[in-house]
């Protein structure tokens, strides 16, 4: 947590008071949030223990929004924006400032349009996968969203941070058509085509008139982004759930690079997931159920777990969409690609009814396939308790090449870290058609002084092995966002010195996430 103070000469307490008092009357009192009477906002999963809760402001539209970053330019009092706040594992709601208001914007959750047509929504920041796939289902829309594991977060805050789903449009940023955005000053801008007054374009098509500025709000502290166009993909007549199963562990290169030459192709369609037999034991945990030793459970252990329940090594999982006749096609080109191998077994479901892979829904169980049929679900939750009932976590996401041998050797040195430090080693590997996210969790005790020690120290040795290699994470904790972007260093940090250049002229006042992604406002930067 830094803790910089918010300027000379000014009390960082009293300006944040005089903000929540003056903010009462543009939010309602009920809406402006205290942590001594409500319960305030903070990261459920702590990386260090004993941290108090933070106030925040409500509000319920853009003119609100407009009203309460005015007032912080007036008292010098930062605001940190989420939309839902769910962001578990990288911080939650969480700022990195003392001085910081949480600008929550929960309120704001109308689906503004859903055109199933050519497949779009345009959403505020409220609105969970869960909402818009309940809007979709109750009118009968022909369109699929993507989900990310967990349904509860925001649509909108999601694809602003990069998260991801795992249908083809699985790469929610790149699905972000036109957004609306408070800037610092209190300015309301549309970017891409939505900058012309009476049009339809905005959510239709990405470019607009000279540079393209959606880019420089997403992971971003330049502005408030109050909606967004979101692409959406056609309801498929059928939907392909496939299974590839690995007896042997060195066999993870062949698997890397078959599945990326099939995405790369377009025969799979969606971006496939490799686990280990570790991802699968967190499913079927607590880890107490199968191992109470210390450190991590021995490969005799995981082995006898393996034989139980009736996995490979590694299992991958892909989706298919569409046309009843390609995606037979597509599953047959599948099988022939890893049939002469020893050990691989492709198994696939194929969910099809009268009304379209629609029916598939009520049969699916494995979360998994939920997710690659953009089903919103709550069940990995039960994940977080694999190391005790108050459990948290945090993953280490570096970004790959797809390249076999690269992540087979990778994942020699990450395996000996986990081992080192006493975790299971838990992978859920995303393969991209270029690049893979090489997802390891670290799953700990909340509060438990000794683990979250080990779990710090194990994730700062996993990035900088990463650093070492050319690697990164694609997205952080607060915790360790000056870290991570302190490896983007070429030309002495150009990158950051632009991004300082710009947030400086568009936020001269740092009223806007101070630190986000380790970009500071110039009145912080003499702390760094
Ligand atoms: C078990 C488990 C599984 C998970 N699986 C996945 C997964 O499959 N895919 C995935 O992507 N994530 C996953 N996560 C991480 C996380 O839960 C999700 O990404 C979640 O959707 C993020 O929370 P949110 O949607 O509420 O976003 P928010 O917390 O609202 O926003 C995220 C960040 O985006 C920025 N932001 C948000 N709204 C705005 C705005 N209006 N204007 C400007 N900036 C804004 C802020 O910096 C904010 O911190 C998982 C977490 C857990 C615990």
């Amino acid at each position: 947590m830094t803790e910089l103070s918010v300027g000379p000469g000014l009390d960082v307490e009293e300006a944040r008071e005089d903000f929540l008092r003056r903010a009462e009357s543009i939010v309602g009192a009920e809406n402006v949030i205290r942590p001594e009477t409500t319960e305030g906002y903070r990261d459920p999963y702590p990386l260090q223990p004993g941290r108090s809760p933070w106030p925040g402001v409500r509000p319920a539209d853009t003119a609100e929004v407009q009203a309460l970053v005015r007032l912080a330019n007036e008292t010098g009092t930062p605001m940190w924006t989420f939309s839902r706040g769910k962001n578990l594992g990288y911080g939650g709601p969480e700022p990195r400032d003392r001085s910081t208001v949480a600008l929550d914007l929960g309120r704001m959750n109308r689906i503004l349009e859903v055109d199933d047509r050519l497949c779009y929504a345009v959403v505020e920041p409220g609105v969970t996968f869960f909402d818009l796939y309940e809007y979709i289902q109750e009118r009968g829309l022909k369109v699929w969203l993507s989900v990310p594991a967990l349904g509860w977060g925001s649509v909108l805050g999601n694809a602003l941070d990069r998260g991801y789903g795992m249908t083809p449009l699985g790469d929610h940023s790149k699905q972000i058509c036109g957004m609306e955005v408070v800037l610092p000053d209190g300015e309301l801008l549309r970017t891409g085509m939505g900058a012309m007054s009476g049009t339809g374009l905005g959510p239709i098509f990405q470019g607009g008139f000279g540079p393209t500025l959606d880019g420089l709000f997403t992971q971003s502290n330049l502005g408030v982004v109050t909606s967004i166009g979101l692409w959406l993909m056609p309801w498929p007549e059928v939907y392909v759930n496939g299974d590839v199963t690995v007896e042997r562990e060195e066999d993870l290169p062949k698997l890397i690079d078959i599945l990326t030459q099939l995405r790369r192709e377009d025969v799979i369609q969606n971006n496939a997931l490799c686990g280990n037999v570790v991802r699968a034991v967190t499913m079927n945990g607590p880890r107490s159920r199968w191992y109470q030793g210390e450190g991590s459970i021995p490969p005799e252990r995981l082995e006898e777990i393996r034989q139980e329940l009736g996995i490979g090594q590694w299992n991958a999982k892909f989706g298919i969409y569409g046309d009843k006749g390609l995606a037979e096609r597509r599953l047959e080109i599948i099988r022939e690609r890893f049939a002469d191998l020893e050990g691989f077994t492709v198994n696939a479901r194929l969910y099809e009814g009268a009304e379209g892979a629609r029916v598939a829904y009520a049969d699916i169980a494995d979360q998994d396939r939920t997710q690659m049929a953009g089903v919103p679900t709550l069940k990995p939750l039960g994940t977080i308790n694999y190391m005790a009932e108050n459990g948290g976590h945090i993953d280490a996401a570096p970004i790959l090449p797809a390249r076999g041998e690269e992540v087979w050797d990778f994942y020699q040195e990450v395996k000996d870290l986990y081992t080192e430090y006493g975790f299971d080693l838990y992978i859920g590997y995303h393969l991209y058609p270029r690049h893979m996210v090489h997802v390891t969790m670290i799953y700990f005790e909340n509060d438990n002084e000794e683990m979250l020690g080990r779990a710090r120290d194990l994730y700062e040795r996993l990035l900088d092995a990463a650093r070492r290699r050319g690697y990164a994470p694609y997205r952080s904790h607060i915790d360790y966002m000056d870290r991570i972007s302190d490896g983007f260093d070429f030309n002495d940090h150009a990158v950051r010195r632009f991004q300082e250049r710009l947030k400086d002229a568009v936020d001269p006042a740092g009223i806007l996430a101070p630190g986000k992604q380790g970009v500071w406002p110039a009145r912080y930067r003499g702390g760094r």
